[in-house]
């Protein structure tokens, strides 16, 4: 009955079952928002190793993962780690991005066009912000299912539960 009396008393001052709700997608959502791996940045993943364990390619977020935010050109520190990557998997990189390619933000491609054009990787055009979406566009992409991929980023409720809900291995 506490309920019911709280929810009178609160009347329709504010949103009760609506933030129960969000919360409760926070809760059950929370496991996978931690990557499988947690690394300060890219220059601390192996990536022959992960190649001579049987993944077939990498796919980045761009902001404060290989980019600083707003710029369409790699973060200088992270060229050593990018070219390693590079003579490993070759081909076989990505980047997918809430900003460049998606869209919403850059309607025109004209943001993924230029980060191709100043890093060498393709970036992925999609409809859907992470984490929403599947790894359709990716999977086309890549010709291999997400499981045989790598997903890395740095949001643990964007990058790591958009990867993690869709079966990347996860950083
Ligand atoms: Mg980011």
């Amino acid at each position: 009955m506490w309920w019911v009396d709280l929810k009178a008393a609160l009347g329709q001052r504010i949103n009760v079952e609506g933030i129960v709700s969000s919360m409760a997608v926070l809760v059950k959502e929370q496991h996978l928002a931690l990557p499988h791996v947690a690394v300060r940045d890219i220059r601390y993943i192996d990536w022959a190793e992960l190649h001579k364990r049987g993944f077939k390619g990498v796919v980045f977020d761009k902001d404060n993962t290989i980019t600083v935010p707003y710029t369409l050109t790699l973060w200088g520190p992270l060229g050593l780690s990018i070219e390693q990557c590079k003579s490993v998997f070759g081909n076989d990189l990505a980047v997918f991005s809430n900003s460049a390619g998606l869209y919403e933000y850059d309607h025109d491609g004209s943001k993924a066009r230029a980060l191709e054009k100043a890093i060498g990787i393709k970036v992925i055009r999609h409809r859907v912000k992470k984490p929403a979406g599947t790894a359709e566009e990716i999977e086309k992409h890549f010709g291999c299912k997400s499981s045989e991929l790598i997903m890395v980023g740095d949001r643990p409720f964007t990058d790591v539960v958009y990867g993690n809900r869709n079966g990347f291995l996860t950083y």
